[in-house]
């Protein structure tokens, strides 16, 4: 029984994965989501459904458009399998329960927005906000892990000091960051929403520095943020009270 339920999730997953790639293209593009049906970004030909299968589509056409041969970006892949893996895992953490739904909708749409952030330097309002208002409202009837109260205390605290680095560093921090980290204390509450903004800052300090000594990126040459956040948000939801315990000592 249990290995049918993994299955159907990890479908489920790369549907909404291959959903994501297309937000990712159109979005930030302001192409409508619902009027062109999917076409090859190169030659404009239109894809049949069977060019469309998440994952196997990709492996069968060797990651090439049918058309045009041309390539196809690995991320499409990559998105598909990433979406699948979380629904997987979030099931596996969480069986069939209301917080297995509170961390779904808190973490898919933080994928399609750490790859749009990654591209464009935009983390969209949709998934921002919509993820902060989820956590506020989540939090009433115990579908989120928090209470009511330390949900607005958390995105009042992690929001308000995101905030104010984005003001003392004169946009080397941007808007969408705030309010992403306003969602993660909504959604977390403060110990574990400021350990889940502890994650992502040490990760991007690792990472930055590492690209720097590669000489891949100069100090002055911006590395989105926003991505990072995601992995944080990911580690939290997964070990959100061991983290705390390990940052914070409580
Ligand atoms: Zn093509």
């Amino acid at each position: 029984m249990k290995a049918g339920y993994y299955m159907a999730f990890f479908a489920l997953g790369a549907i909404l994965g291959s959903f994501f790639n297309m937000l990712i293209y159109r979005l930030p593009r302001n192409i409508s989501i619902v009027a062109p049906r999917s076409f090859c970004p190169h030659c404009g030909k239109q894809l049949k459904w069977w060019h469309n299968i998440p994952i196997v589509s990709y492996l069968l056409l060797g990651g090439k458009c049918y058309y045009c041969k041309s390539p196809i970006g690995v991320r499409y892949l990559l998105v598909e399998i990433i979406t699948a893996l979380t629904l997987v895992l979030l099931y596996a953490k969480f069986g069939l329960t209301e917080k297995m739904l509170w961390a779904s909708l808190f973490l898919l749409p933080l994928i399609p927005a750490a790859f749009i952030d990654l591209e464009h330097y935009i983390l969209p309002d949709s998934a921002t906000i919509g993820t902060l208002v989820w956590g506020l409202i989540s939090s009433v009837g115990h579908i989120s892990p928090v209470s009511i109260k330390a949900s607005v205390i958390g995105a009042l605290v992690c929001g308000g000091a995101f905030l104010a680095v984005a003001f003392l560093s004169k946009g080397g921090m941007g808007l969408g960051d705030v309010k992403l980290a306003a969602s993660f204390g909504a959604n977390f509450g403060l110990k574990v929403g400021v350990t889940s903004l502890f994650v992502s800052v040490l990760l991007g300090a690792l990472v930055g520095i590492a690209l720097m000594l590669l000489r891949k990126k100069g100090r002055k040459d911006r590395i989105p943020f926003g991505p990072f956040m995601v992995l944080g948000a990911y580690a939290c939801t997964f070990f959100g009270k061991e983290l705390a315990r390990l940052y914070l000592g409580f």
